[in-house]
């Protein structure tokens, strides 16, 4: 298996693929990340993904070790080195770098990166079953729009959740509905859509600007609103976004049942036009 490493295609047990003790990343989970799927070994919405690891470069002052073309190229190096054309995941991860351990960071250090390609077993059971969440204070951090490797309160969230008997923390701040554990929070109200707008309190999910956007084509009104915790007893459906789950309904808040626990009417619609157009938006 080969990875991509600092801008080299190497296999995974070459002795250069490993990490200082004293790499900013592994001290103080200085760095960014992606991932982006991969459909039958095209990667999908490429675009969107780059724009948001630049964008999260950007907002704690990295480097990029890579332009945007060199980044495109490995990436697609990387892929065919494992001659990989099956469904899969990509993982990027962008550190600020070396150096002894300080807070502060010395201006103009080599960060340091790498991608790895992992098939992929699409979740059939959450699409066929549904998943229940429970709601959690949301104790992250207040800039949740960077795409951060700071991921110790999701960590302990979703370990609560399952502890709890439930599959993922949907988070509340302010009594706000904000986002779940790994992915975005829509619900469904009177036929239209609605989910927290991007702001320093959610991340901006690529799959959630694509159902955005899917929705729109099909006509449904999005609401792009916070959305009030006392409101979730009268939603209609709810479902969750993510790269790697795509679309999934939300069968159970707490207690209370979703649509009866079952794949709402709206939400349905949803799962399968983006799955159909899938193939609109892959690059190879
Ligand atoms: N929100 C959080 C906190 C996430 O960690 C993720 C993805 O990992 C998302 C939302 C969904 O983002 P995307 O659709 O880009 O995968």
């Amino acid at each position: 298996k080969y990875v991509l490493w600092n801008g080299k295609i190497l296999d995974q047990d070459d002795k250069e693929v490993s990490v200082s003790y004293e790499d900013r990343g592994y001290q103080f989970g200085d760095g960014v990340y992606e991932v982006i799927r991969i459909y039958q070994g095209a990667i999908h919405l490429l675009d969107w993904h780059l724009d948001r690891l630049f964008y999260s470069m950007k907002e704690i002052d990295i480097v990029p070790p890579f332009t945007r073309e060199q980044l495109i190229e490995q990436l697609r190096d990387v892929i065919k080195a494992n001659q990989f054309q099956a469904d899969g995941k990509l993982y990027i991860q962008v550190t600020r770098g070396e150096q002894p351990r300080d807070h502060l960071y010395e201006p103009n250090l080599q960060a340091v990166y790498y991608a790895i390609v992992t098939p992929f077993e699409k979740p059939v059971d959450m699409w066929e079953n549904g998943v229940t969440v429970m709601l959690q204070e949301d104790i992250r951090w207040l800039r949740c729009d960077i795409k951060s490797l700071n991921l110790l309160p999701n960590v302990m969230a979703r370990t609560t959740a399952q502890k709890n008997g439930y599959d993922e923390p949907l988070f509340y701040r302010d009594g706000i509905v904000r986002e779940c554990g790994a992915s975005n929070f829509f619900l469904v109200k009177d036929q239209a859509l609605v989910t927290h707008p991007t702001d320093h309190h959610i991340l901006g999910g690529i799959t959630r600007k694509q159902v955005i956007r899917l929705a729109k084509e099909l006509g449904i009104p999005v609401y792009e609103r916070e959305i009030d915790l006392n409101e979730l007893e009268k939603a209609h459906e709810c479902f969750l976004t993510a790269t790697p789950l795509e679309i999934v309904p939300i069968t159970q808040i707490d207690e209370k049942k979703m649509n009866g626990g079952a794949f709402g009417p709206i939400t349905k619609k949803l799962f399968r036009y983006y799955q159909e157009k899938i193939p609109e938006d892959l690059f190879s």
